[in-house]
């Protein structure tokens, strides 16, 4: 397909990825902002070598750890996330015993249907967040990114958030949720609000989520989510340097 690029190189994947996007996008998945957002991910998927570094393989292990020991976990998805790894959401929610929310930064009837019909064609038997007789309000966010699912996000200690907007995190930590995220940008606000973040493509990630989870560890472990983002720029930096060489 790309006749360029081996298939065992990365950015064969990434094309890959990018093409599912588009796809998802012309489903009715994906919005445009959706689009944008995977470009900018894209872009720091580059910088970190398209492969999964120490520091994420690190906030991996103590996401699985959060998710095992939580009451009451959520799944937040959205456009992106289900158009990426719709059968990888629903795996990771029944080893994590985890609920499935969908939740919309663009709100649209129209696109959470779509998410909805894609994850109960993967297997998914219930979905949150369809139904507003059962929404209520996050404090501290503007209208239309405040509704929850009262026996979803609403009520629960442990919300994973992937590729999620910096208001709806900070909005989320205010309810004190503890916070999980996959976001490729160590710097968004998202990811230094977060209690656990991931900075490496979903794609990659929710794979290794999902095996780490099968472990069911319930050890305890200290993780500092600052000082793993600190780690994280830093084997940015030395990336860059060693790629800098070759120019
Ligand atoms: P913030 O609001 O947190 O300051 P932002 O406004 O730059 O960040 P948003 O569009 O709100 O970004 O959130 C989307 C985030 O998802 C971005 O930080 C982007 O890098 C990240 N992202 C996009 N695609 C992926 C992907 N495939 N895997 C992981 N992260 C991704
Ligand atoms: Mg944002």
């Amino acid at each position: 397909m790309y006749m360029n690029i081996p298939k065992s190189h990365p950015r064969y994947l990434s094309l890959q990825i990018r093409e599912k996007l588009v796809s998802g996008f012309d489903n009715n998945l994906v919005a445009k902002e959706g689009l944008l957002a995977h470009g900018r991910g894209e872009a720091f998927d580059y910088l970190i070598g398209e492969k999964t570094t120490k520091s994420a393989k690190d906030a991996i292990k103590a996401a699985s750890i959060m998710l095992n020991q939580a009451e009451n976990s959520v799944i937040s998805v959205n456009g992106n996330f289900v158009a990426l790894c719709p059968k990888e959401i629903i795996q990771l929610a029944k080893i994590t015993n985890s609920k499935i929310e969908v939740n919309l930064f663009y709100s649209s009837e129209k696109r959470k249907k779509a998410i909805s019909n894609i994850l109960k064609k993967s297997g998914a038997k219930e979905i949150l967040g369809m139904n507003k007789k059962q929404s209520t309000k996050l404090k501290g966010i503007d209208s239309a990114r405040r509704i929850v699912d009262k026996n979803g996000i609403f009520s629960a200690d442990v919300v994973l958030v992937p590729l999620e907007d910096g208001d709806r995190t900070i909005a989320l930590k205010k309810a004190k949720k503890k916070i999980i995220t996959f976001d490729l940008n160590p710097l968004s606000r998202t990811a230094q609000t977060a209690d656990v973040t991931i900075v490496d493509n979903v794609t990659r990630a929710m794979k290794l989520l999902i095996s780490e989870s099968k472990k069911q560890s319930k050890k305890q472990i200290s993780f500092d989510n600052k000082k793993n983002l600190k780690i994280t720029i830093l084997e940015i930096q030395k990336n860059l340097k060693r790629r800098a060489k070759n120019v």
